[in-house]
Order: structure tokens, then C-alpha cells, then sequence
């Protein structure tokens, strides 16, 4: 078959066109998600925050979030190296993936930190999740190439938007404070367990 010099233009046209929509594809792919783990992005888990905060006061449903941080992880890079670390994270986050609802959302919030975003959801039932995960997560053994078994423990900060209250989107904010004052408060009282955020004045 022989193409026209008109028909092969057109060819090369849709050509490129359709490399651009993969290479859009992509960009957003990456922009969303990162790539160690393949969960949201920080910046792409707080926007969703954002949103689930502003439908939930709107609609004044439900809403909570679980910040989950692996307990002393810098001993796992010191004692195994980075790469074991990274396969840890890796597990890990496919773990908690598990336990996950289909409307939840799970990010990477910083380096051993995730944030779970659980719409319609109490702070009893964060905390019905976030013990479970915690318990998962403690009983992960992952085993490296030179022999060794590794294990992990989390704490988790829990906090619903009942306790913290307001309307406006950037109270999502606060949540994640009440959320991280509880993991504070997670480590601080012994580390592998789940505390909850206090009712605000409390
Ligand atoms: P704590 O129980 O108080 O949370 O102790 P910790 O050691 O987990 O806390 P700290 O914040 O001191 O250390 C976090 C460590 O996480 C430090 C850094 O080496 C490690 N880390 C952060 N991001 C990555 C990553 O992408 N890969 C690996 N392998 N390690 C990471
Ligand atoms: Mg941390
Ligand atoms: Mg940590």
C-alpha cells in the first residue's frame, strides 16, 4: 500500500498528536502521583483534603483522616540502608492499601508519613481503621535478599471533623493539626498505637 503525500501528513499530524496526549497523560500521572510508592502526592492528598472537607461541611457529613508515621525508621536506613528503607516504604504503603475503602484516599505526606483521607467516616471509625492497620503493619515481615527479616511499627494521629469544627475550606487545616498532635501523642506515650485527636476545648 502506498500512501499520497496529502495522506501521509495527515498521518504524522495524528501522529503527533496522540504522543501529546500520552506525554499530558503522563505529566499529570506524575504531578499526582509519586514515584516510590505510587500514592498521592502530597500536594494531590491535600487538595483531595480540601475537597472532601468542603462537601463534608456542606453537606455536614461525617470526615476523618488517619497520619500514620513508621516508628523509628531512621534505625531500618542506619542498620539496612536506604534501599531496604525504600522497599519498607513500599510494603508498607501496599499494606495499607488493603484496609482501604474504595471512596478513602491514601498519599504520601512526607518521607515515612502518610495521610488517609476517609470521608463518612466517625473518629470511632478511624479508629476502628487505624488500629487494624496498625496491626497489620506490625505484623509485616519483609524479608530482605541477605537473610534478614524486617519489621516495622506506626503510630497513628486520628481526627474527625466533629472535634474540630468550622466550615471554611482552610479549617481542613486544622484537622491535619489535631491529627498530627495526636501521633505526637502517639510517640510520646510508648510509639505502635493509635491515639485520637481531643474535642476541641477539651
Ligand atoms: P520516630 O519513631 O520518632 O518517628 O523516629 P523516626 O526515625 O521514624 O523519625 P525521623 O523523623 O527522625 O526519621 C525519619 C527517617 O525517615 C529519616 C529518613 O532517613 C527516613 N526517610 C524519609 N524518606 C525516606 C525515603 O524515601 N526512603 C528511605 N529509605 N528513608 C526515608
Ligand atoms: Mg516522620
Ligand atoms: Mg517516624
Amino acid at each position: 500500500m502506498r500512501f499520497s503525500s496529502e495522506e501521509l501528513e495527515l498521518l504524522t499530524l495524528l501522529a503527533q498528536h496522540v504522543a501529546t496526549v500520552f506525554e499530558n497523560a503522563r505529566l499529570f500521572d506524575s504531578a499526582t502521583f509519586e514515584g516510590l510508592t505510587g500514592l498521592y502526592r502530597r500536594e494531590a492528598v491535600l487538595e483531595i483534603l480540601d475537597r472532601e472537607w468542603s462537601r463534608a461541611a456542606r453537606y455536614e457529613r461525617p470526615l476523618a483522616i488517619a497520619v500514620a508515621d513508621l516508628d523509628r525508621f531512621k534505625e531500618i536506613n542506619d542498620r539496612h540502608g536506604h534501599l531496604a528503607g525504600d522497599l519498607v516504604l513500599q510494603r508498607v504503603a501496599a499494606e495499607i492499601k488493603t484496609q482501604l475503602r474504595e471512596t478513602d484516599f491514601l498519599g504520601r505526606f512526607g518521607g515515612e508519613e502518610f495521610l488517609i483521607v476517609l470521608p463518612e467516616t466517625s473518629l470511632e471509625g478511624a479508629r476502628t481503621f487505624a488500629e487494624k492497620v496498625r496491626q497489620r503493619l506490625e505484623a509485616l515481615a519483609i524479608p530482605l535478599d541477605d537473610g534478614a527479616i524486617l519489621r516495622v511499627t506506626t503510630s497513628i494521629g486520628i481526627a474527625s471533623r466533629e472535634e474540630v469544627g468550622g466550615q471554611g475550606r482552610a479549617r481542613s487545616r486544622a484537622l491535619i493539626a489535631a491529627a498530627d498532635e495526636a501521633l505526637y501523642a502517639a510517640k510520646h506515650r510508648g510509639r505502635n498505637r493509635v491515639e485520637a485527636a481531643a474535642a476541641a476545648g477539651a
